[in-house]
């Protein structure tokens, strides 16, 4: 396998804005300020928690916990729908600031994005400076908080910005690079989700430093071709780029049902509905993508999700709705009930920029993440 010759000159800023969604309805609605406020379903609804406040995560609230645990571990939390156009505005106004420092920008999700600042508008020398400036910037012109990493990789950047929060900055130097990597529990190597977690911890494996200590042979043949990515992120290798600007990385939709079903008929009804939204949606914006994910979650909490990556653009609503109904059909148990059920497009490129891509054979992008949950945008809540 060949080894990774990396660059340790490069400077890269993870900026991740706190509690987004909350720290928005704090802003705009100042009786919310200093209180528990979880954004998403209502406790009496099956729906989940999408944000929550610092207030509320002091009781164990965190995202994705289906909202009425959410209220029995804080009855007087207070729930609020979350307003997406607001936020939306919210993270424009951000982005904005990031582009006065340079156009290598790299939007994650609504909140957060690696920004490339080696060279920049200003041509500063210090990364930290330009994290500092922005920090006060998303400060001063939105009256919420971002928390930033700074170092010469994204996945360093991205420990970094999560190692101070909220309304922290953290830089990590080359020379601390090995320290930090190897102190640092496996939950927190992003990139490294639960099952995978799990399997490491049967294997003694608890901090960076155990895992430092498997071969990349082994890792690869425990964890597959992810491994030889977990083997350079802790010796600090990672040479990712910071991707082009606006790339959205998925659209979702997704709805937890008012009770468990097991209707196939019903199921696939409501696929067709949102695969309309979705292809609609596309379509408005002169996209086009290439992966169809649907993601199902069971009565009993447990959830997958499957995901076709076509040879073939993929735009129209029949597309969306015929893959992930095969994907749905494949995936289903029997006699067991769903709860939620959801469609994410990912892979989005723009139609009238990038049409040269398609005309390239297809390659696939190898995405160490591509297991993971994806952070997805809702727009059916
Ligand atoms: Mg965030």
């Amino acid at each position: 396998m060949k080894e990774i010759v990396y660059d340790k000159t490069r400077k890269i800023i993870h900026i991740d804005m706190d509690a987004f969604f909350a720290a928005v309805e704090q802003r705009d609605f100042p009786e919310l300020r200093g209180k528990p406020v979880v954004i998403g379903g209502k406790p009496n609804s099956r729906g989940v928690v999408s944000t929550c406040s610092y207030e509320a995560r002091k009781y164990g609230i965190h995202s994705a916990m289906p909202s009425a645990f959410a209220y029995r571990l804080c009855p007087s939390a207070i729930f609020v729908r979350p307003r997406f156009e607001a936020y939306k505005q919210a993270s424009e106004e951000v982005m904005k600031i990031f582009y006065e420092y340079t156009d290598k920008v790299e939007q994650v999700s609504i909140d957060e994005a690696y920004l490339d600042v080696t060279e920049n508008k200003f041509n500063m020398k210090s990364a930290s400076i330009i994290a500092e400036e922005i920090r006060k910037k998303i400060k001063e012109r939105t009256g919420l908080t971002a928390s930033a990493g700074v170092s010469y990789n994204k996945f360093l950047a991205k420990i970094g910005s999560e190692m101070n929060k909220p309304d922290g900055l953290t830089i990590i130097r080359p020379r601390d690079a090995k320290d930090v990597l190897e102190n640092l529990p496996i939950r927190k190597f992003h990139g490294i989700g639960k099952k995978t977690e799990e399997k490491m911890k049967a294997i003694n494996v608890f901090f960076g430093r155990d895992l430092k200590k498997i071969s990349m042979n082994e890792m690869i043949e425990r964890f597959g071709k992810v491994g030889y990515f977990y083997y350079n992120i802790v010796r600090g290798k990672d040479e990712r780029i910071v991707g082009k600007s606006g790339k959205r990385h998925s659209i979702a939709s997704e709805s937890t049902f008012a009770e468990d079903i097991d209707d196939v008929d019903y199921m696939l009804r409501y696929l067709r509905r949102i695969a309309t939204k979705l292809g609609d949606n596309i379509q408005k914006r002169k996209l086009i993508a290439k992966t169809v994910s649907i993601k199902i979650k069971y009565g009993d909490f447990k959830q997958i999700t499957r995901s076709y990556t076509s040879p073939f653009p993929i735009n129209s609503e029949k597309d969306i709705y015929d893959i992930s109904k095969k994907l749905l059909i494949n995936s289903l148990e029997k006699d067991r009930k769903i709860r939620l059920l959801g469609i994410s497009i990912s892979n989005i490129i723009n139609k009238e920029k990038e049409v040269y891509q398609l005309i390239l054979p297809f390659y696939e992008e190898w995405n160490p993440y591509k297991n993971m949950l994806e952070e997805t945008y809702f727009i059916d809540n």
